[in-house]
């Protein structure tokens, strides 16, 4: 059976830098904060291109050995399983490293041969260089976050890849996505965009992720699914942005006037 294709919405020339890139097998960099799309047009690009892709979240205790492999005890015997990575190169997939910043400092070292002209793995436990088969391609994310002490990727890391800008979509855009994620009704979507934008322009609040596209997706889903609306905002928009209490209070005072 065919899986759907997963829905995106284009923000600007994303698809056309993607497909050239792949056929160039040029290195990809998804920039941007969170929920703005990143994985999503992963997805959708791997099934446009027909690839499989592998995602692996990356957190601080990811290693490079994470992502090549290890030996593993079985039975009486050693053996060799091989990681995440390992596999895409071998078998030409598209390996999708969200938020690489996140990682050990090895994982950096064990991709740089992956993405320049060599295009391959070195396995130290094994001793072994790989050639990339021709249709891998390593895609990464990474979340800029200047202000916050946001883990930052070395310039001679970032050389490495071509990088697209994801960021919030202009407010008629950003309604289409909720309505057609949730089927929530028009005009509800566009009250919802107008609150995420008036949140996001409040920049003396010091938040230290503002609210994206995915909570207005889980706001919506609420308000489809029949709770009140503004009870939907609170728990889906605003809770989810700050623990201060005064704020809180003030934001949810204001988004009840807009919704
Ligand atoms: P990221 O990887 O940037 O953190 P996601 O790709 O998980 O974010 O996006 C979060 C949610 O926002 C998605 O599940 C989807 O519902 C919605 N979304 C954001 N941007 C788009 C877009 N351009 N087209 C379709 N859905 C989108």
């Amino acid at each position: 059976m065919e899986i759907p294709a997963p829905y995106y919405k284009p923000i600007a020339k994303e698809i056309e830098v993607f497909e050239h890139s792949y056929a160039q097998k040029l290195s990809f960099l998804l920039k941007g904060p969170t929920g703005t799309g990143k994985s999503r047009f992963i997805e959708f690009m791997a099934h446009r291109l027909g690839k499989k892709l592998t995602t692996v979240s990356c957190h601080e205790e990811t290693s490079s050995t994470d992502l090549i492999g290890r030996y593993i005890i079985k039975g009486a015997e050693t053996i060799w399983l091989d990681g995440p990575l390992t596999t895409a190169v071998k078998t030409g997939a598209i390996l999708y490293l969200d938020e690489i910043a996140e990682a050990r400092p090895d994982v950096i070292v064990a991709i740089h041969s992956l993405t320049d002209h060599r295009r391959e793995l070195f396995i130290d436990k094994l001793g072994e260089t790989i050639k990339a088969h021709q249709d891998f391609m390593l895609v990464a994310s990474f979340n800029p976050g200047y202000q916050r002490g946001f883990k930052e990727l070395k310039p001679s890391t970032r050389q490495r890849f071509v990088a697209v800008s994801f960021n919030y979509p202009e407010a008629k855009l950003e309604a289409d996505i909720l309505v057609n994620e949730t089927n929530i009704l028009e005009a509800d979507a566009k009250k919802l965009v107008n609150i995420a934008n008036k949140i996001r322009n409040l920049t003396e609040l010091g938040l230290t992720e503002t609210v994206s596209t995915r909570l207005l997706v889980d706001a919506a889903k609420l308000i489809r699914s029949g709770l009140p609306k503004r009870l939907a905002v609170h728990v889906a928009v605003v809770e989810p942005l700050t623990d201060d209490t005064e704020i809180v209070s003030a934001l949810n005072d204001l988004c009840d006037l807009m919704i």
